[in-house]
């Protein structure tokens, strides 16, 4: 008896290699599946799978032989050194043309290394960002795939049958680029997830300590602002947050110690964004403010020894409400005009193509980012691919002037009322820092070129051209 080769091969029955997996034969391909602990194999199998189409594998060599050609093998591991470790253990068991896919949250320069290695053993590899979580695994997640061009074609049809779809249909899945191309977008997302989270979370500081709002108040609040251009899926869940409660009643949120965690990706972007010479500043405030969270001891003994103000705030909270709403809404303007530019110069760095627009389309939905407003910046950039900067679109711009009054109402306040709103704060500076024709940096050339002979343009001289001034006299 002949047994039908299968689709795809799957390695890694955690939740989100299980999750994966269902999706893909719920969309019509057929899997096989193996873990490195193969008692997982067994009760996924009689599990979950029993029933689908779904086949165990016992060893990588099973696995293999269970697959058509090219063969796919997709893993869904830890990252990191396990990636490479089950990299050479396939590459002899694989033959010309196979293709090996890493779906995990893998650092980008690791996928620019591994790619170049698979391709020279004359395999295509395939690194892949998946976002949404286990949830999004399972029902559709986004998918941002770079790597070997060679390898689409091939994994085209199971991707864009699995990832999620936007209202009109269309896949939150596209070829990103070349090798580490996929999993730095990934990354980006990530990051820009961060600074969406902070801003999120210094609007709410600003209700719960200088509007000394209820969790009910800010349910209704978050309620209507989901409805509006801040539709999205981390309002939403906000939202939800605040109207749960614990087993005594009480909202469960105020119940949860203020102290963040992190997987390091948000450093991975900053690192990123430090290694390009790339203003990330709101980004790199949320990861701060995850570390300056974390140190929670220290901060409630210094809440017992440095002072600052702590006044309730006195006057039209309907209308401080609206400025709060206006903040978060040009913050978010300025994290993904900063997220996009980031992109851009890494794109210059390592080669690749992006597709701008593309890439908000694949962030608009299965994600945790999705939202209504990644649709505007796709006609953002379908209309113009070279945009420089996010900012500089008609409709940002506007965006920008309208919320202006409201964000600087609130960055001044939050300033006066000792209340920290660092992404905020960081985004208008950003802001203002863009647009300003002459920055104080003159000044800073004269210093490096007093301390150190760094040299200075002059503004009355070509670009390029570089002099010293002996500042002292002195010979
Ligand atoms: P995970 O906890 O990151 O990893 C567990 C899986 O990796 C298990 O199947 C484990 O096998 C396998 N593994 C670990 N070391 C291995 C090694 N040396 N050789 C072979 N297999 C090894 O699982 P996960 O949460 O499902 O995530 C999988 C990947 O997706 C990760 O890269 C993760 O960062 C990424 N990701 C996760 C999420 C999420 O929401 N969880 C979202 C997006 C992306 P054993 O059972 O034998 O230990």
């Amino acid at each position: 008896m002949t047994v039908e080769k299968t689709d795809i091969g799957l390695i890694g029955l955690a939740v989100m290699g299980e999750n994966l997996a269902m999706n893909m034969e719920s969309r019509g391909f057929s899997v096989s599946v193996y873990n490195r602990s193969t008692g997982k194999v067994t009760k996924f199998i009689d599990g979950r799978a029993k029933g689908k189409n779904i086949v165990g594998a016992y060893s990588l060599e099973e696995l293999v032989a269970q697959l058509k050609r090219p063969r796919k093998v997709m893993m869904m591991i830890k990252a990191g050194e396990a990636v490479d470790r089950m990299i050479d253990t396939l590459i002899p068991l694989m033959d010309e043309g196979d293709i090996i896919i890493d779906g995990g949250n893998s650092h980008f320069p690791d996928t620019i290394r591994r790619t170049k290695y698979v391709e020279s053993r004359g395999l295509l590899y395939v690194g892949v960002g998946v976002s949404g979580g286990e949830e999004g695994a399972l029902k559709g997640p986004s998918m941002m795939p770079g790597g070997s061009e060679g390898a689409w074609e091939h994994v085209r049809p199971i991707f864009q049958s699995i990832c999620a779809k936007v209202d009109d249909g269309s896949p939150c899945c596209e070829w990103v680029g070349e090798n580490g191309a996929g999993h730095f977008v990934k990354m980006v997302h990530n990051g820009i997830e961060y600074g969406d989270i902070q801003l999120i979370c210094e609007a709410y500081h600003l209700m719960r300590d200088y509007l000394c709002m209820g969790a009910d108040e800010m349910h209704e609040v978050f309620k209507a602002w989901n409805e509006s251009e801040l539709d999205s899926y981390l309002i939403e869940i906000t939202r939800d947050i605040f109207a749960y409660r614990d087993s005594d009643g009480e909202p469960l949120v105020d119940k949860i110690l203020d102290a963040a965690g992190q997987k390091g990706t948000g450093k991975w972007t900053c690192e990123a964004a430090l290694d390009e010479g790339v203003a990330l500043t709101l980004i790199a405030e949320a990861v701060f403010s995850r570390f300056l969270s974390a140190i929670k001891q220290e901060r409630v003994e210094a809440s017992r020894i440095l002072s600052g103000p702590h006044g309730n705030f006195q006057g039209d909270r309907a209308a401080f409400l609206e400025d709060i709403r206006a903040a978060l809404y040009a913050s978010k303007i300025v994290s993904y005009a900063q997220g996009y530019s980031l992109m851009r110069s890494a794109a210059q760095t390592y080669g690749w193509k992006l597709n701008y627009g593309d890439i908000a389309l694949m962030w608009r939905g299965g994600c945790i980012i999705r939202s209504a407003f990644l649709g505007e910046i796709k006609k953002a950039f379908d209309k113009n691919p070279d945009l420089s900067n996010l900012m500089l679109d008609d409709y940002f711009k506007r965006a920008l002037e309208n919320a202006q009054r409201g964000w600087r109402n609130v960055c001044a306040g939050a300033a006066l009322a000792g209340i920290p709103v660092p992404a905020m704060s960081a985004a208008l500076n950003y802001y203002d820092g863009y647009r300003c024709e002459r920055l104080p940096a003159n000044l800073l050339q004269a210093q490096r070129d007093y301390f150190g002979a760094h040299t200075y343009e002059r503004l009355d001289r070509p670009r390029g051209e570089f002099l010293h001034t002996n500042w002292t006299g002195e010979g």
